[in-house]
């Protein structure tokens, strides 16, 4: 019998002058990024929710506090590498995983291939196991006014 859980992950991070923009592992070239304590990707933080939540193992808030200095511009792929071996510590395996970016801009679609690569390696599952999406708000809110960029994320989870 086979044992599945999923889980919900939500992000938003505002957007800055003078930051480099990194989302779901890639660096991409635009005019403002995104401010945290963090690299403040925030779709790779939203997918480390979705993980957490899934085994119901608290939040990346609880497990990587924005006050510990060894966060500091910490590269969140590495959060994401110690969510999953958190995770296969407990003897849980992804099944898949489900991302949406609604940004205004940059265009997020030509990145989209690359990102799939790159949280796969970091997950140590295959591409096929990862979903990234993006949208606008159609410059609606936050996100509509080039203010922040939101992220949400799914997993599913399994074990035998
Ligand atoms: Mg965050």
């Amino acid at each position: 019998m086979i044992d599945f859980r999923t889980g919900i992950g939500y992000d938003v991070h505002r957007l800055s002058e003078n930051r480099q923009l990194w989302l779901a592992g890639v660096l991409i070239p635009h005019t403002h990024g995104l401010l945290g304590h963090s690299d403040a990707d925030v779709a790779i933080h939203a997918l480390c929710d979705a993980l957490l939540g899934a085994a119901a193992l608290r939040d990346i808030g609880f497990h990587f506090p924005d006050t510990d200095p060894r966060f500091k511009g910490a590269d969140s792929k590495i959060l994401l590498a110690q969510v999953t071996t958190l995770l296969s510590q407990n003897d849980w395996n992804i099944s898949n995983v489900d991302i949406t970016i609604c940004a205004e801009a940059p265009k997020i679609n030509p990145h989209i291939p690359q990102m799939k690569t790159v949280l796969a390696e970091t997950m140590d599952i295959t591409p096929d196991r990862v979903s990234v999406k993006a949208t606008t708000t159609e410059q609606l809110g936050f996100t509509g006014r080039r203010e922040g960029i939101s992220a949400l994320a799914t997993a599913l989870i399994f074990r035998n």
